[in-house]
């Protein structure tokens, strides 16, 4: 893995910015900068569109740039390549911004649970889901599978689907978008459980795999967990006019206390159209909340509590600029074949859900 040399990270920010601008106006319709919401707000401010993973999914796969810089963490450059044609180039540049939600669920540890959770229920009763915040190998297993991936924009009709399909579903790698999914789709009876990768058998007995309609693999985003129920307390103690809006990756009680809960396009969309004044304490990663703030200063904007992904903040301005001075020969993001056309199966039947 080649590493950002000494003399692209001894640039300034203004010196970083210069060179991408110089790059991006050289290379005009060839090149697209996609920035995760998630990102810090310089890098941001040199993306062409900013998005959700979902969104930025749809950008790569509507593009006809020849080099797609993903400025997110890397299994979202992971989707570029797979949504976009052959001839396009995916760069990310870092490929140390990894996603500890991700790495829950690797396929060696999945597969062997999933032919023994089959072997007890018999073939064709469960359809694996797996949300987008997965390795490309996580996202193919379901494309092979019959199944799908989803986003938090989509969740509930990935699961509406998946049980229309079989009776049951297996949803992987985040337990609390899970839960607060299963409560979303509103439908009284259906039985939860959680499946823990580090117990045999995922700690479930038999007849409790066989009563089980949504199994969740047992995985967390640290970065949404932070949150807390106090933290919603103390907000409404402080600021009894606040509006709590979370996303759906925060735990259950968290997402029961706020008045909302919405992927990050949501959170987006409710801020903006919040009238001038309202007051807003948004659980979600900080950069995001930051962002919003400087971006509707009409509004109270605020942090439920500061919590930074170091991932997402691995990207920088430095980062940029060196991967677009070295195009196409540092950090190529390519996934193999049989790989590719495996989640391009998942991840199609995501775009197709809609959000
Ligand atoms: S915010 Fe959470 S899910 Fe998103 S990249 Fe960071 S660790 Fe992964």
């Amino acid at each position: 893995m080649a590493t950002i040399p000494d003399a692209y990270l001894s640039l300034s920010d203004d010196e970083a910015r210069e060179r991408i601008l110089k790059a991006k106006e050289k290379l005009g319709k060839q090149l697209l900068i996609l920035g995760h919401h998630y990102q810090r707000p310089e890098v941001v401010a040199i993306a062409d569109r900013r998005g959700d993973s979902f969104g930025l999914s749809r950008e790569a796969a509507a593009s006809d740039a020849r080099f797609i810089v993903f400025c997110g963490v890397h299994f979202m450059a992971e989707s570029a390549d797979i949504l976009t044609s052959e001839k396009q180039i995916v760069i990310h540049p870092n490929l140390n911004a990894g996603c500890p939600l991700a790495d829950f669920a690797p396929l060696d540890q999945v597969e062997p649970m999933w032919e023994r959770l089959v072997d007890v229920l018999g073939p064709g009763r469960v359809t694996p889901v797996t949300y987008v915040n997965s390795y490309a190998e996580l996202k193919a297993f379901c494309g092979r599978n019959g199944g799908a991936a989803c986003t938090s924009s989509n969740a509930h009709k990935a699961f509406q689907w998946a049980l229309e399909r079989t009776e049951k579903l297996f949803f992987f790698p985040d337990e609390n978008l899970g839960r607060n999914t299963v409560k979303r789709l509103g439908r009284q009876g259906l039985k939860v459980a959680v499946w823990d990768p580090a117990l045999p058998d995922g700690g479930l007995t038999v007849s409790q795999m066989l009563e089980t309609d949504v199994f969740l693999w047992k995985g967390h985003c640290h970065v949404h967990t932070w949150f807390r129920p106090e933290h919603v307390r103390k907000v409404r103690e402080l600021d009894p006019q606040a509006i709590v809006i979370v996303h759906p990756e925060c735990h259950e009680e968290v997402v029961d206390l706020a008045d909302h809960a919405g992927s990050t396009e949501f959170i987006l969309k409710f801020v903006r159209s919040a009238p001038a004044g309202a007051h807003i304490a948004i659980g979600t990663e900080v950069n995001m909340v930051k962002r919003l703030a400087m971006e509707f200063p009409d509004k109270r904007i605020y942090p439920l509590a500061r919590s930074l992904c170091p991932n997402m903040f691995k990207i920088s301005l430095q980062s940029v600029a060196w991967v677009l001075e070295n195009l196409g020969e540092v950090n190529v993001v390519k996934v193999p074949e049989p790989v590719r056309s495996q989640a391009r199966v998942a991840l199609d039947r995501m775009l197709q859900l809609a959000a």
